[in-house]
């Protein structure tokens, strides 16, 4: 048994082209060149070389795995890594979103973020050295001199040299400002680096011939804490004048990390200026360390979400393939019947809820990640002050939600996906249990999940001047929820209209919190407010969702009903897709959406217990 897809293609196309309407992104000058031709060429494509290459290679990651040499201090990946990363690079995917005028394709990031899926369906470890050098690229064109952007951006630009991002050290994971990582300034202008990094994801590899490593570290004198934290790029190889490769620099890969998942992924100790010769160059000015790398951060947080997301497509995908397949029991209504025949277990109700529940929370998902990167697009190429200032509102607001609201309900649905499979999808014949094995540290990386709600809850709502981000994101609520009147049923939007006016209390009261001091409840009740308004999120995508699916479900299913119904369905694949979209958003909304309120009801009900418990409590 194998799939023949990892992501639901037509559900890209429904989000991208039907609710986003990205081909209207042309109205601006950085997208006036693209139509709808040029984007679905660029999602063929990435499908292609995702599903061809990146997909078999992933089990290669998981089983064969990387390869350290402690004496070499190099890390070899699967051979199945190398060919699949080369198609990737010579197909352009690492500069798809960059200008032309740099040598990218300026595609708005919302195809290229819909194309990322597809990646990260097929290999998500393989797909992070693929991300990185993108990343890499990023800070160093918007904060680096121009001696650092023409030593490092064309060779990155090629796809020869790969990327990183260095921030946590042994006593510095979550709390950053303790880091000890050190600059000195020389002469003639560089610095000299000493330190260890850990947990680095992509830290060594075999594929690129240099690697671009972006270090936070504390030049010497500069104040403690995340105020006197600057940032470095430094190369594994020094780079001569002519952008030829040159001495191997004094930072090395001390070993890996033998993780439960995402074992493609070479997560690093690199270990900076054991003989005090490590050469970095500073990027942006001093002491402004961290506003460089919360332009990375802040990309590699969505791009988090967005794994997750994929995923856990891809987990749901297999659950559905193999649930049509496997034959156990009878029909629930023909359990008394003993010569009734056996049926697939898709039959079954509860099976069917299972892969409704995946379906549901998969497209909502991704419409949260496309609605967001669309923002994306419109904050970076709007020549309108007041629509640029609405995007970046919604970006801000969203990035937190798409981090930590998708990562968890990733570890969700991927464990969903293997209990269709039962007991087979505990073993390793089937691919679902490394996808949950995988999906676990999305959670916990680029910001654990704790992180990602206390700034959602204080910096981007409450500590946000008159909680604009806030507004923007409700406004869009609220147009949803107008214009689903007359044509969803009230059913379905009663209960979101409530749920937008119940959050709307519980942040005014949030807020009352913050006025008077109360901290430690504010600190108590960020993950479940985070929580309920991830749930909310999803449910207003598909209240949006259903006014553009019920009208054209109708119209393709007409009166048909038994087994009309069924031979319609079996033979117009846009009627399954439409009808199909229509019972998961109702689902969601129906099914789902009431955990909202009781994640409110946590915070209402101002329980007072994790604000009062000691440690001595726990015996
Ligand atoms: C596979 C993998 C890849 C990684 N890749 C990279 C990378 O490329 N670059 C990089 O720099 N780092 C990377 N990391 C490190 C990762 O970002 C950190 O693990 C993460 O930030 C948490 O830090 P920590 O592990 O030290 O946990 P800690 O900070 O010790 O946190 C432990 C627990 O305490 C909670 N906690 C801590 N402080 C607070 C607080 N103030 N409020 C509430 N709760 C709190 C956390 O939420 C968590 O549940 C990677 C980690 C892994 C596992």
């Amino acid at each position: 048994m194998a799939v023949s897809s990892l992501v639901d293609s037509r559900d890209v196309r429904f989000t991208l082209f039907e609710m986003l309407e990205v081909e209207k992104l042309n109205r601006f000058e950085a997208f006036k060149d693209f139509d709808r031709s040029v984007y679905e060429d660029t999602l063929k494509l990435a499908e292609k070389i995702a599903f061809e290459q990146f997909h078999p290679s992933n089990v290669d990651g998981d089983r064969i795995g990387l390869k350290f040499d402690a004496a070499k201090n190099e890390v070899k990946v699967p051979e199945s890594f190398h060919k699949a990363f080369n198609a990737y690079l010579e197909a352009g995917f690492h500069v798809l979103q960059f200008p032309q005028e740099m040598g990218g394709m300026g595609i708005p990031n919302a195809v290229a973020t819909a194309a990322a899926e597809y990646f990260n369906a097929g290999n998500t470890a393989l797909t992070m050295y693929c991300g990185s050098i993108t990343g890499a690229i990023q800070i160093i064109q918007t904060f680096g001199s121009e001696e650092v952007k023409n030593m490092f951006i064309p060779k990155m630009m090629e796809g020869k040299w790969g990327g990183t991002m260095c921030l946590t050290e042994p006593s510095a994971g979550s709390d950053l400002g303790a880091l000890k990582s050190k600059a000195v300034r020389q002469p003639d202008g560089t610095f000299l680096i000493t330190g260890q990094k850990i947990f680095i994801s992509n830290g060594e590899q075999d594929m690129t011939e240099n690697i671009i490593h972006p270090v936070l570290a504390r030049i010497e004198g500069d104040p403690e804490g995340t105020k006197g934290i600057s940032i470095f790029i430094v190369p594994k190889f020094l780079v001569n004048p002519d952008g030829t490769l040159g001495a191997r620099n004094d930072m090395v890969c001390a070993g890996i990390e033998h993780k439960m998942g995402l074992k493609g992924n070479a997560t690093s100790t690199l270990s900076f200026g054991e003989n005090g010769k490590c050469v970095g160059y500073l990027l942006g000015k001093e002491r402004e360390g961290m506003k460089v790398m919360f332009m990375l951060m802040n990309a590699a947080r969505i791009h988090t979400g967005l794994q997750a997301e994929a995923v856990s497509s891809a987990a749901y995908m297999h659950a559905v393939d193999y649930a049509k397949d496997r034959i156990q029991g009878t029909h629930i209504t023909q359990s008394m019947n003993k010569a009734a025949p056996r049926v697939a277990i898709i039959e079954h109700p509860d099976v069917k809820r299972m892969l409704l529940y995946m379906k549901s929370t998969i497209e909502g998902m991704r419409m949260l990640c496309l609605f967001l990167s669309y923002h994306e697009d419109v904050e970076h190429a709007s020549t309108s002050e007041n629509e640029k200032k609405e995007s970046t509102g919604i970006v801000e607001i969203l990035t937190p939600i798409v981090k930590a609201g998708i990562s968890d309900a990733g570890w969700l649905v991927t464990a969903e996906a293997m209990q269709v499979f039962g007991g087979y999808g505990y073993c390793q014949e089937y691919p679902v249990e490394q996808y949950a094995r995988d999906v676990k540290v999305f959670s916990i990386y680029e910001g654990t999940n704790a992180i990602q709600s206390m700034d959602l809850l204080m910096r981007k709502m409450l500590m946000n001047p008159e909680m604009y981000n806030y507004k923007m994101l409700r406004k869009h609520m609220a147009e949803a929820v107008a214009k689903a009147r007359g044509v969803v049923d009230e059913k379905y939007i009663t209960p979101v209209e409530k749920g937008m006016e119940k959050l709307d209390e519980i942040i005014n009261m949030m807020a009352g919190q913050l006025m008077g001091g109360q901290i430690l409840e504010l600190a108590a009740n960020a993950t479940p407010l985070q929580q309920a308004m991830f749930i909310l999120t999803l449910a207003w995508l598909h209240l949006w969702s259903l006014t553009i699916t019920l009208p054209k479900s109708k119209a393709l299913l007409g009166d048909a009903k038994g087994e009309d119904l069924k031979k319609l369905l079996q033979t117009n694949p846009e009627a399954a897709y439409y009808s199909g979209r229509v019972l998961s958003s109702q689902f969601y909304i129906g099914a789902e959406f009431p955990k909202f309120f009781g994640r409110i009801d946590c915070i209402v009900n101002n329980e007072a217990s994790v604000a009062t418990v000691e440690p001595e409590n726990f015996t």
